[in-house]
């Protein structure tokens, strides 16, 4: 495996913008978005073998600091030239243009050597549950999206929440699904104070996690919330590094850990931050970006790791965007997807549908 310093004789890094249409606009307590933008990575060796990437950077810096246009002037300035003169870019954080250009290094070297990345990175599972992630929206219209997707095949659901957007939708679904495993995701939107009792209230539903309550950078309240409620506290936003790993484990500051390769900066950070949680027991899931299906498919062989024992965000894109740039994968009956075990991350977008979805590409030469 390769970590930022890309091995390798490349030949051309191509970035390739996307714009995609989503079936229907994807509200959390961030923002809204309305299209889905994303950077596909594209690396070709001097033998001409070929690795995809994907960079799911949202359109404005909400979710993270990191944002789709930064994410392509950092690739297009200092990471595709780095890779292509085989040296590290020295690049601090933008996680999700590094994990591109890596993921994309990843592919090409597994494709060469005809192994599928789940089994690269030791996943011990063929299907790995898929949780559906339900957006902000009016109470009537999410119960009948949980309910369109229970009818679908899910066995667990996500509601994104945020202060005054709560306790209300969680009472709504949960009265009509008693049994359901249901979580929620704040996005870091609660604070101390009045928003903050709106946490402990939520412990009567029996959620099996509360994501990232609060800020990214709060881990003694977090530590502090893990005592307080007994819904498990789950953080995401805030695991952005195997340092920061170890702080949250040495405080108490999770019961529960988003492991989302897009946010940790790459595959290879990953798979160490799947290790140093496995290693304390904590369970874990895959998270998702509402990414491309390149994305989708690096996430279903992390989703697969034996580590990953709660439903991951991994419905297939055809939930919520309205094309791809890769045929979809479907949802079995039983509310799993299967993992890919074809080589490399095992999809490699098709050039029609590709042509439909292209804003900008931008080749860079070795
Ligand atoms: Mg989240």
């Amino acid at each position: 495996m390769v970590g930022q310093f890309p091995v390798g004789r490349l030949r051309a890094v191509e970035l390739i913008r996307v714009s995609v249409p989503l079936l229907e606009p994807i509200e959390a307590a961030h923002g809204t978005e309305h299209e889905r933008w994303s950077i596909l990575v594209r690396v070709e060796d001097v033998d001409g073998d070929v690795g995809w990437g994907e960079c799911p950077a949202l359109v404005a810096p909400t979710y993270s600091s990191e944002w789709h246009e930064g994410a392509w002037t950092i690739l297009l300035a200092h990471l595709a030239p780095a890779a292509l003169a085989g040296r590290s870019a020295g690049v601090k954080d933008h996680p999700m243009a590094v994990g591109a250009i890596e993921a994309a290094m990843v592919d090409l070297e597994l494709r060469r050597r005809g192994v599928s990345l789940a089994e690269a990175i030791g996943a011990s599972r063929d299907e790995v549950a898929a949780c559906a992630v339900v957006g902000v929206m009016a109470i009537d219209s999410l119960v009948a999206q949980v309910s369109k997707r229970l009818g679908e095949g899910y066995r667990s659901i996500k509601l994104k929440v945020r202060p005054g957007h709560d306790i209300e939708p969680v009472a709504a679904v949960r009265a009509r699904w008693p049994d359901l495993d249901l979580s929620v995701d704040a996005n870091g939107s609660f604070a101390d104070g009045d928003h903050r009792r709106a946490l402990s209230d939520l412990d009567e539903f029996g959620l099996t996690y509360i994501e990232q309550p609060l800020a990214a950078d709060d881990l003694v309240g977090h530590a502090r919330l893990v005592q307080e409620l007994d819904t498990p506290v789950a953080l995401d936003e805030s695991v952005t590094s195997l340092g920061v790993i170890e702080s949250i484990l040495a405080m108490g500051a999770a019961r529960a850990i988003s492991l989302k390769p897009a946010r940790l900066g790459g595959l290879v950070a990953a798979v160490d931050a799947h290790a140093a949680v496995a290693d304390r027991g904590l369970p874990m899931w895959c998270g998702g970006m509402f990414e491309l299906g390149v994305g989708r498919a690096a996430a279903l062989a992390v989703a697969a790791l034996p580590g990953c024992n709660i439903a991951s965000d991994v419905a297939p894109t055809s939930t919520y965007l309205a094309a791809d740039v890769v045929e979809a994968y479907e949802l079995r009956a039983d509310g799993t997807v299967t993992v890919p075990r074809q080589a490399g991350v095992g999809v490699v977008p098709e050039p029609a549908r590709l042509d439909q979805l292209v804003v900008a590409r931008r080749t860079v030469l070795a």
